[in-house]
């Protein structure tokens, strides 16, 4: 019985401690001055491949090495910087079955500036017919890593048309590439393209801060939010055409800020904590891609994405919710040690939506990491979402700051170790 009690003392003046930390270092006047600078006209909306954008990641890193956090970024540096390529076919020749193709209903992927195919076997050959599923076929092929040609019937010009419009955007480097032929013959006997690309780098970086593990180094867990937003855009009625994107998401952003200079001033975590500061989510996700790239999964214990919590939850103020909360034990164990306080996580209210597929926390899901998105976002009302009027006078500060204190809380066990969240099974996932 005394050792229990004792126990029961102990592990009660430890969360004590713990909370009262929150208190200290996540405060409202914190989350307005991060959230305030992050959000402010300067930043320009924070568009990915901006100046704005850059803005933001200085400042992101300065506030994770004032707080005396480890770089985790490139070369001892807190951005974590990476490449994308722009490629479009910029000139060449292209003959199939003795008939001149145009160069304009070619597409080509690749990061090479020169790509030669021809019929002697260097590329594998597919055929999309005229009654294939354009779009289900090139979403299976672009999956793959080998070098392809695909000849395309013109049936599909519009839907060929469609893909060039996307299929434009920026690419990861890869060793492969794969070329897209709009073509009355789809079986050719005979073909030869010689094609000159115009390929334009495009910088990028994440920003990345760790506390290395006392005990358990090699577990990381990741609190992250994306940092970039939309930049300037079609002005509203009152002539605004700056997209400050305060809650989406320079809230999540701020929270992992916080959670950084919490988990820094309390200094006895025994996992590996990364702060991440997402690049270009609105434009495809590649941040968090890049990011995910650099770990091995069965290292990352947890993730805890934050999106958009800058507004009150449907249920009001101490309240959240948590996306794919059925998929691990993680909202579980978040909701446990959180017994007694007056904040709840519930799960999505918004399942239709797929949130748990839409945010940073699905590259790693995919993997099988109980990764999820922690978010108060009124996704069937919340008047200024990706609006110009998306603003920091819009968000409730206070509210924040009790939801940034919560995700300390709730993640205690895991940063310690004595919880480890079940995985999510990839076979369930669409
Ligand atoms: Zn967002």
């Amino acid at each position: 019985m005394k050792f229990i009690l004792s126990t029961a003392i102990v592990f009660s003046a430890a969360f004590a401690c713990t909370a009262q930390k929150a208190d200290d270092v996540i405060t409202p006047a914190e989350v307005s001055r991060v959230l305030g600078t992050l959000s402010s006209d300067a930043m320009e909306g924070r568009r990915t491949f901006t100046p704005g954008i850059e803005k933001a990641a200085a400042f992101i890193a300065e506030e994770f090495k004032k707080a005396g956090l480890q770089p985790g970024g490139t070369n001892g540096s807190f951005l974590q910087s990476f490449s994308m390529y722009q490629a479009s076919v910029a000139g060449g020749t292209a003959n199939v079955d003795g008939q001149t193709v145009a160069i304009t209903d070619i597409i080509c992927q690749t990061t090479s500036p020169k790509v030669t195919v021809s019929n002697t076997g260097n590329y594998e050959v597919v055929s999309i017919n005229a009654k294939d599923n354009f779009f289900a076929q090139y979403r299976t092929l672009r999956n793959k890593t080998n070098n392809l040609i695909i000849f395309v019937d013109t049936a599909h010009r519009n839907s060929f048309q469609r893909l060039k419009s996307f299929a434009g955007g920026p690419q990861f480097a890869s060793n492969n590439s794969q070329v897209y032929v709009l073509s009355s013959q789809v079986k050719p006997a005979a073909f030869q393209l010689d094609l000159t690309m115009r390929i334009e780098e495009k910088k990028l970086a994440n920003v990345v801060a760790v506390l290395p593990g006392k005990s358990k180094p090699n577990e990381y867990v990741i609190f992250s939010g994306h940092y970039d937003h939309l930049g300037y855009g079609k002005p509203n009625e009152k002539g605004d055409s700056l997209y400050n994107g305060a809650n989406d998401d320079a809230s999540g952003t701020t929270a992992a800020i916080l959670l950084a200079k919490y988990f820094k001033a309390l200094g006895n975590n025994e996992r590996t904590l990364v702060f991440a500061a997402f690049t270009a989510e609105e434009v495809g996700g590649y941040g968090a891609t890049y990011f995910s790239k650099q770990y091995k999964p069965e290292q990352v214990m947890a993730m805890f994405n934050i999106e958009m919590i800058g507004t009150d939850s449907k249920w009001g103020t101490n309240s959240a919710y948590i996306t794919g909360y059925e998929k691990s034990s993680m909202g579980t164990i978040l909701e446990k040690n959180l017994q007694g306080t007056a904040f709840k996580f519930y799960p999505d209210p918004y399942p239709d939506q797929q949130l748990f597929y839409r945010s940073d926390n699905a590259t790693l899901a995919r993997l099988g990491v109980p990764a999820h998105t922690i978010s108060t976002s009124k996704m069937d009302s919340e008047p200024h979402y990706h609006k110009a009027s998306d603003e920091i006078g819009t968000l409730d500060t206070k509210n924040m700051a009790e939801i940034i204190r919560a995700i300390a809380l709730s993640s205690r066990s895991i940063v310690s170790g004595t919880d480890t969240p079940t995985r999510v099974d990839t076979q369930s996932l669409r």
